[in-house]
């Protein structure tokens, strides 16, 4: 083991481009043609001085790759998205953004992701290179590299297509705690923009509107948001991005994991127009669509001028708004105030309000 990693710009051993337009069993063997996908599609678009090595795994050192005063933070998730590709994004920029956000909602940096990929045998290698290819823009937006992957093949009617999973790691100072049981009575409750925008986005690819709509999912990296957020205001309590169940699970996942009771602003949550006209049409709560690119934050009251401006100033945030607050120790409960002045009482998502939504 030399001292540091040889440094790797290219494949070790080139294999010449096979010509199939379309993935085969034979690319998940092992050989040749895995090899061929490898070094001619992923590494192509996703290759790194890392990744490159062709190792089993990655080494990453203490002092070097992972930096000294911080702890890890490690998060997973799988993508099996349908359709692929949709209005604002597609199953690759989801694959890096979601795992992304769940790393910065500890308050880390993420900067490493390892990602698996399942193909279904026929599917498209051209479908396949727009897919990387949107994966390695998220990937450099987000400050991100792909460091350990995998592909296995699935014969034809085995899966759909294309799976992927990634799995993120990131750095946060030693003393940084945001987590969902920081929660406490008189925080403010911020949200950094409209929801249900990826919900109708990935209905509308469906056919599900059966109009045409101007809206586009809101996949994004929140980690420079988050960055900005922390340095303007060190003492945020919690961190979540509202993505499968909507703003309000996530929110009731943390008024229990708190023991608080939250209470919301019906009129202060905004929605855009058409995921409003969309909902209604549908017979979906907006409260409860997905969303891929925004934040929710609990800070102390006193702190809520200073980290709306910290969010509004930035690309993904400049809608951000106060959107309620954490009124009292409990079971932990979240309530909804009507504009009519009536208050009712909010639960999670029952059963599934769109499949195959992330
Ligand atoms: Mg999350």
């Amino acid at each position: 083991m030399t001292e540091n990693f040889p440094s790797v710009e290219g494949p070790l051993c080139p294999i010449p481009l096979s010509h199939d337009d379309h993935i085969v069993i034979g690319h998940g063997s092992g050989g040749t043609k895995t090899h061929s996908l490898i070094q001619n599609v992923f590494q192509k678009y996703l290759g790194n001085t890392i990744l490159n090595l062709g190792n089993d795994a990655a080494l990453l050192k203490f002092g070097q790759e992972i930096p000294k005063g911080t702890h890890l933070v490690v998060s997973t998730d799988a993508h099996i998205v349908f359709p692929l590709f949709f209005s604002g994004g597609d199953i690759g920029r989801l694959s890096v953004c979601g795992t992304v956000n769940d790393v910065s909602m500890l308050g880390a940096q993420p900067k490493y992701l390892t990602a698996t990929f399942i193909l279904e045998e026929g599917f498209p290698i051209s479908d396949l290179e727009s897919i990387l290819s949107s994966m390695a823009k998220a990937a450099s937006e987000a400050g991100v590299k792909i460091i350990a992957a995998d592909t296995k093949v699935t014969e034809k009617g085995k899966s759909d297509g294309i799976f992927i999973s990634t799995t993120g790691i990131g750095f946060a100072p030693d003393g940084v705690s945001i987590h969902g049981a920081a929660a406490k009575p008189g925080d403010a409750v911020l949200l950094s923009g409209p929801v249900g925008n990826h919900g109708i986005a990935v209905a509308e690819a469906r056919g599900n509107l059966g109009f045409r709509s101007q809206i586009q999912s809101d996949i994004a990296p929140l980690n420079g948001m988050i960055a900005s957020l922390l340095e303007a205001v060190p003492t945020v309590h919690v961190l979540r991005d509202p993505t499968r169940g909507g703003l309000a699970t996530t929110l009731v996942e943390i008024a229990c994991q708190s023991s608080v009771t939250i209470e919301l602003n019906e009129e202060d949550i905004p929605i855009d127009r058409d995921v409003k006209s969309a909902c209604d049409l549908l017979g979906l709560d907006p409260l409860y669509m997905a969303n891929e690119g925004k934040l929710i934050a609990l800070v102390p009251a006193e702190q809520t001028e200073r980290a709306l401006a910290t969010l509004r100033a930035h690309p993904y945030g400049p809608q951000a708004v106060l959107i309620g607050k954490v009124i009292e120790k409990s079971d932990g409960q979240l309530l909804l105030k009507t504009p009519l002045g009536t208050t009712r009482r909010l639960d999670m998502l029952a059963g599934e309000m769109l499949p195959r939504i992330c």
